[in-house]
């Protein structure tokens, strides 16, 4: 009988949601690399999608979650124990944040997270009319697609949430827009999905503005440009803003599912009456996950990875040069290369592959490349992956 190879099962017995999935087997991933079982490897570009920012495998965290396992998993749905990790990240997290950001749901997912803090202002205010923006991307639960910057994701999961509104990011139409019926405003500090958009000076703390006068909660999603990625610990540290809700997930749990949203403790009490158990999750900041996130962020914070980004983005800037790349936009060691339409940017990403790069493209940039390797990535490897890159660009494109 003919063995059923694993692509085989992967694609019967795994729900698929796209056409051309990537479809490596990996076997074992160890710092900015992720080998097959014949031992080949691929310098991973992507870091998962902004979730391995200190790298595959770092065992400072593997040991933390060996430990965590052994001594207690689940013990019981979130808030009603004092779970040592749970605490312990929080507070560390908190040290780092402004002191209004000083309290942490933990949830399951960034998804969940967004779902948590629409919540928390409509309870916060007893309004129903939220702000979001086109080309923007929450999560894929109904809440938080409702927010999606897109009709054409939108569309065919409709009736979404009501008295949602979405404008162009960065642009002055908006501020009319925040009024006493607003809940909320929730967006990107740094747009990552549009294809790495960051905001025009001024304009977050416009928002925070018009927000602090009507009375409106701020939530600013950090779920990618967190940890470092642009070059702070959070992008909005450069830009002079304090949200009232920061979204956090991705790197926050060092590489187990954890997603977070953070808020005043007199506002996220508002969740404890009317009604009780406001926000209710089984497992949302799992022990095993709260330990891994702590032992990856203090790695991330002991390295010293986060004042090297700036230098790291030069270098992309520098190498990553070719007639056929046509706009480069960063935000710290973030990038988003534009290619003349999608198609050649699928060739280039498909070629990337075959070369032993991980990229991938933008959820509504179809036409650029996401370039977001782990932070720890040394400057050689920088400039091999570039070179690379340049490479099977030349090879894709030619003198097209
Ligand atoms: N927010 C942003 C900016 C994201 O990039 C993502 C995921 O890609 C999410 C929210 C949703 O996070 P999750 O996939 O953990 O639900």
């Amino acid at each position: 009988m003919q063995s059923i190879s694993n692509r085989q099962l992967f694609l019967s017995h795994v729900a698929q949601t796209s056409p051309a999935p990537i479809g490596l087997e990996i076997v074992r991933a160890e710092g900015c690399y992720q080998y097959d079982a014949a031992g080949r490897r691929w310098l991973d570009l992507i870091s998962g999608f902004s979730v391995c920012n200190i790298g595959h495998g770092h065992l400072r965290v593997v040991d933390a979650v060996k430990k965590q396992a052994e001594a207690y998993m689940h013990l019981i749905v979130y808030g009603e124990f004092i779970e040592t990790p749970q605490v312990a990240y929080a507070q560390l997290l908190a040290e780092h944040l402004p002191p209004s950001l000083n309290t942490v749901y933990f949830t399951n997912s960034g998804a969940e997270a967004t779902e948590g803090a629409m919540k928390l202002a409509k309870r916060a205010t007893n309004r129903s009319k939220i702000i979001a923006f086109n080309k923007s991307y929450h999560g894929s639960t109904q809440g938080a697609l409702s927010l999606m910057g897109d009709e054409y994701w939108r569309n065919a999961f409709r009736p979404l949430l009501p008295d949602v509104h979405h404008f162009d990011y960065g642009t002055e139409a908006v501020l009319g827009a925040i009024d006493d019926t607003t809940a909320c405003v929730i967006l990107e500090t740094v747009q990552a999905e549009s294809g790495i958009n960051k905001p025009p000076a001024g304009w977050l703390q416009a928002i925070r503005q018009k927000c602090t006068q009507h009375g409106v909660l701020m939530i600013l999603d950090e779920i990618q440009a967190g940890f470092g990625r642009t070059g702070t610990l959070w992008a909005f540290g450069q830009y002079n803003v304090v949200p009232d809700v920061l979204l956090l997930g991705k790197a926050l749990g060092g590489g187990m599912p954890l997603g977070a949203f953070i808020a005043s403790n007199k506002l996220m009490s508002l969740l404890t009456h009317n009604p009780v158990l406001g926000h209710i999750t089984t497992f949302g900041g799992h022990p095993v996950s709260c330990a891994a996130g702590k032992a990856a962020l203090e790695v991330l914070l002991e390295g010293g990875y986060i004042a090297n980004v700036n230098n790291k983005e030069q270098l992309i800037v520098k190498h990553l040069q070719h007639h056929a790349i046509q706009q480069i936009r960063t935000a710290g060691l973030w990038a988003s290369l534009r290619f003349a339409n999608a198609e050649t940017n699928q060739q280039v990403v498909h070629a990337c592959v075959k070369a032993g790069l991980i990229t991938d493209w933008f959820l509504f940039a179809p036409d650029c490349l996401r370039f977001a390797p782990p932070l720890i990535i040394t400057d050689e490897e920088m400039i091999h992956a570039c070179e690379t890159i340049v490479g099977v660009v030349e090879e894709v494109c030619g003198n097209v």
